[in-house]
Formats: structure tokens, sequence, C-alpha cells
């Protein structure tokens, strides 16, 4: 009998809004490296006539499904904004599937190692995923330029989102690796070469 192959090792990315996750996840992609994100999926488990929507419907109410029958985000986002009970039930119908879907791509996806994208890593408590956490640190005075220019919100509803989400020394308490977002995308890409190299070597078949 095959002995079965020992598993691909996994490294969780994550950082605050407007770390610059994204642009690193592309720049492993660049290499290579399968990239999943959890961000896709948490829009994938929720497609018009899942289950999972159906359960949010009975929990939440219809007002959270559009016309159309897709997950009316903004009017769920308000509903938990304020309230904490909601938004418990709500991770607890959505980890479970959000995890389920990761570990069916992640086995699907192959590679030497893979990059999982998890924006909220240690809100969720997803750390133990995978084997290495690599996170994408900047401050949050950059974060505040960078979503504001993105998404052309005030200074004020940025500074609401980052305040909803685990500090900066929460996040890199919880880091094996660390990318500093300060400078040129030309130091990120070296920054994610250098990683490469390590991550490769980590690999059951490098
Ligand atoms: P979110 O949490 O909102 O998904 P993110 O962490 O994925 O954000 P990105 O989307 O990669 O962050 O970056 C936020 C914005 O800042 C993007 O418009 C991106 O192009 C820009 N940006 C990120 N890093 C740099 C950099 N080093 N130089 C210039 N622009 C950058």
């Amino acid at each position: 009998m095959r002995k079965p192959s020992p598993p691909i090792p996994r490294i969780a990315l994550t950082g605050g809004i407007g770390s610059g996750k994204s642009t690193v996840a592309g720049l492993f992609a660049a290499l290579g490296v399968p990239v999943i994100d959890t961000d896709v999926i948490s829009r994938q488990v929720v497609q018009p006539g899942s289950p999972l929507l159906a359960q949010i419907r009975e929990r939440f109410g219809s007002g959270v499904v559009s016309a159309g029958g897709q997950l009316d985000r903004r009017a769920l986002r308000n509903l938990i904004f304020t309230d904490a009970a909601a938004r418990a039930d709500l991770d607890a119908l959505m980890h479970p599937a959000i995890r389920a879907e990761l570990a069916r791509q992640s086995a699907a996806a192959g590679g030497r190692y893979q990059l999982l994208v998890i924006p909220l890593l240690v809100e969720s408590g997803m750390t133990g995923l995978a084997q290495r956490v690599l996170v994408v640190d900047c401050a949050p005075e950059e974060q505040l330029r960078r979503v504001r220019v993105r998404d052309g919100v005030t200074l004020e509803q940025a500074r609401a989102v980052l305040a909803a989400q685990a500090s900066r020394e929460a996040r890199l308490s919880a880091a094996d690796d660390i990318i500093t977002n300060t400078g040129e995308i030309q130091d990120l890409r070296t920054q994610v070469e250098a990683l490469h190299l390590r991550y490769r070597a980590l690999s059951p078949n490098p």
C-alpha cells in the first residue's frame, strides 16, 4: 500500500484592512504559489440557493436576502454591527462552512506550499489551520490613508473599521513572519521572494 503523502505546508496570511494583503498575495501568486482566499470563500458559501444562505435567512429574517436571492451584505452588516450576539450567531453559521470549503480547496490546489489569505485570522481564532502565520504590517495612519484613497470613505468611517478589528499588537503577537509594507511595491517583492525560499524549504518535496 502507498504511504499517504505528507501534508502540504500552509501559510496563513493576515493583516488589517488596507495593510496590503491582496497586494502581497498577488506577489506570491505570481511566483506560482496556490493562493486560497477566505474572503472569496465567504462569498462562495452563501451563493443563492445554498443551504447556508437559507440558515442565515432563517436566523436574521428575509431582509438580509435581496429580491434576486442574493445575500444583502450591507443589511446583514448593519444588523450585526451593534449586536454582539447576532455577530456570534453569524460566525457560528459561517465559520464551519468556510473551514470546510477551505479544506476542500486546499486539498485540490496542490503546490509545494499554499498561502491561505485569512483577513480575520486573529479575530476568528483560525490560527490552527496553518503551519505559520504571516502578518502584513503597516502603521494605522497608512492603513487609514490607503483605505480612504481606495474606497472613497471618510476618515471616521475608515477609523470605525480599524477600531472593529484586532489591534496591531494582537496581530503581531500571533505572527511567525512579518512583511513590513511601508515602502514601495518593490520592497514587498523583495520580502516575498525571501519568504518564498524559506517556505519552499518547508515543503516535503522541495
Ligand atoms: P483589505 O483588507 O481592504 O482587503 P488589503 O490588506 O488586501 O485590503 P490591498 O488591497 O493590498 O490591502 O492594499 C490597499 C490599497 O493600498 C490598494 O489600493 C493597494 O494598491 C495599495 N497599496 C498597498 N501597498 C502599497 C504600497 N506598498 N505602495 C503603494 N500602494 C500600496
